[in-house]
């Protein structure tokens, strides 16, 4: 069973700007969680970046608009980007802290925009040839908790509590059907054929029917048991910058539930719970709490409070203490 290859890290070091890259070459995806500072990461990987998903905008989430930015010129590049009210405006206000009168010299640059304000999903778009004027496209009732999905993975919301409503975020990569290389030689299929038959062998209502190859007709049970495998999906959640409540608690062990890793802030040691309280963050036992009741396969924790030094190891000890398999 070969996982797909997605690679997923931190932005920085623990106790920096927090935030984490999902890196899908296969699919020329590079998806950003949050744009603190991100000066560490590698230009030629700023540009590849299309996707943002924003949790709120802090300072420490929101930073490196301008850098990202700043790396998007001179190429034309398209990023869709989501998160929740005001997001919009914040994207707008940071584009016009420029000037913009050369651009018609300037590849084209669009921002797309989708944010979850007030139940409704509402679509911006900024265009550089528009001086990043905030083009206001449509809404739709947010009767869903994916906020994006392809093919091949989607990306589903909480809508958790910071003192103001902040997004978590769980990507999930679906289980993949595919064929196995050599053994599907055997059949004597060409060009298309092996697209549709992999389609109807992605559909389970076709159990017990054939399929035409050749003279013959195979059975569904037959043509998946021989020729394919399933390459099992991968779910990813992030979470940062929550109140320890209940409801907070439920809804996220609701989005996270089975991640086979839990990226989760950890910001405070359990001695200064009412610190992280009160500031709405959550502690290093709070943090192995939410992993072990979601019962996810790893935790990695991040955004330490700087009041302990460039020390990582004094809270990872601590969560381990709660959930051993962290990192
Ligand atoms: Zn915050
Ligand atoms: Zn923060």
């Amino acid at each position: 069973m070969a996982l797909p290859r997605i690679k997923h890290y931190l932005i920085n070091e623990k106790y920096d700007d927090p935030g984490i890259v999902i890196e899908i070459e296969t699919l020329g995806e590079y998806i950003l969680f949050d744009v603190g500072n991100i000066h560490r990461l590698d230009r030629h990987l700023l540009r590849k970046i299309n996707k943002i998903f924003i949790t709120h905008t802090h300072m420490d989430h929101f930073i490196g608009f301008d850098y990202l930015l700043r790396n998007k010129l001179g190429k034309p590049h398209t990023v869709d980007i989501f998160g929740i009210s005001p997001l919009a405006e914040n994207i707008y206000c940071k584009l016009q802290g420029y000037t913009w009168n050369l651009v018609e010299f300037e590849p084209q640059i669009i921002f797309n925009l989708k944010q979850w304000n007030e139940g409704l999903f509402e679509y911006y778009s900024f265009d550089i040839k528009k001086k990043f004027a905030k083009d206001f496209i449509k809404e739709e009732k947010a009767d869903t908790d994916v906020i994006y999905e392809n093919q091949f993975y989607r990306v589903r919301y909480a809508i958790l509590d910071h003192k103001i409503w902040i997004m978590g975020y769980s990507f999930e990569y679906k289980d993949r059907l595919l064929f196995k290389k050599d053994k599907i030689k055997e059949l004597s299929l060409k060009g298309e054929e092996f697209g549709i038959l992999k389609k109807w062998l992605e559909d389970e209502s076709n159990r017990g029917k054939t399929f035409p190859v050749g003279e013959k007709n195979l059975s569904y049970e037959f043509l998946k048991e021989e020729y394919t495998y399933i390459q099992k999906g991968i779910k990813i959640s992030y979470i940062t910058d929550v109140l320890y409540s209940k409801e907070n608690k439920e809804k996220i062990i609701n989005l996270v539930k089975e991640s086979d890793v839990l990226y989760c802030e950890a910001p405070f040691l359990e001695e200064d719970e009412e610190q992280a309280s009160k500031v709405y963050h959550l502690t290093s036992k709070q943090a192995a709490e939410i992993a072990k009741e979601a019962n996810v396969k790893k935790l990695i924790v991040f955004h330490f409070s700087r009041r302990y030094g460039k020390n990582t190891e004094k809270i990872l000890e601590e969560v381990r203490k709660y959930f051993p398999n962290t990192e």
